[in-house]
């Protein structure tokens, strides 16, 4: 775990720290630092914070070295950690609380995620599905990535598994009501 200097921690920053937990159901008191929530991870290579550094961070107040972490953002949701950690601290949770938290005080330690996230929410929010050619053309052109992955679009095409046709849900507009419902929630709006 890498050197901290807790002088620098406020109340209000451990305030918002248990804030981040709580929003993810989370008791930061029962994780017991064992480890196996990043043992078990299969981005932890990838990550700045180990799953269990993120929790332990969040026990100490760093709120900023948890909001400036890229770890969240690079987390798949998968919660394989959540379903290993004998305490049953839902680390999965906390993971999306903290991108939350991130995001509504201006951070976004990966862009491209974020960018991702945003294009696919309309994506689904506009069709009631996700058109994947679409996403694929808004996410490059937004992250200024402009070829990335294109090497596979033309035998994607070829093999009939993305078309040019778009495709909508009969019940997009439920869908889009649930999207705004949850959008408004993670605004604070219920
Ligand atoms: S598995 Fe659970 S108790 Fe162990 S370090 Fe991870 S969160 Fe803490
Ligand atoms: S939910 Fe995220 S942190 Fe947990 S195991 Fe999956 S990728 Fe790792």
């Amino acid at each position: 775990m890498r050197a901290l200097d807790l002088s620098g921690i406020s109340e209000a920053d451990i305030r918002a720290c248990k804030e981040i937990a709580t929003e993810a159901g989370v008791d930061l008191k029962d994780c017991y630092q064992c480890g196996k929530c990043t043992a078990g991870c299969p981005l932890a290579e990838g990550m700045d914070l180990m799953p269990r550094e993120v929790i332990r961070f969040l026990q100490l107040g760093a709120l900023d070295v948890v909001l400036d972490a890229k770890t969240p953002w690079i987390c798949a949701q998968c919660a394989v950690c959540s379903s290993r950690c004998p305490q049953n601290v839902d680390i999965c949770s906390t993971m999306r609380a903290v991108r939350i938290a991130a995001k509504r005080a201006g951070k976004r330690p990966v862009p491209e995620a974020d960018i991702f996230d945003d294009e696919f929410i309309a994506n689904v929010r506009a069709h009631g599905v996700s058109n994947e050619q679409y996403l694929a053309a808004m996410y490059n052109l937004k992250s200024g990535h402009f070829t990335q992955d294109m090497g596979n679009a033309t035998r994607m095409l070829k093999r009939r598994m993305v078309g040019v046709a778009i495709h909508n849900t009969k019940g997009r507009a439920e869908v889009a009501a649930l999207i705004d419902r949850a959008l408004g929630a993670d605004e604070g709006g219920e």
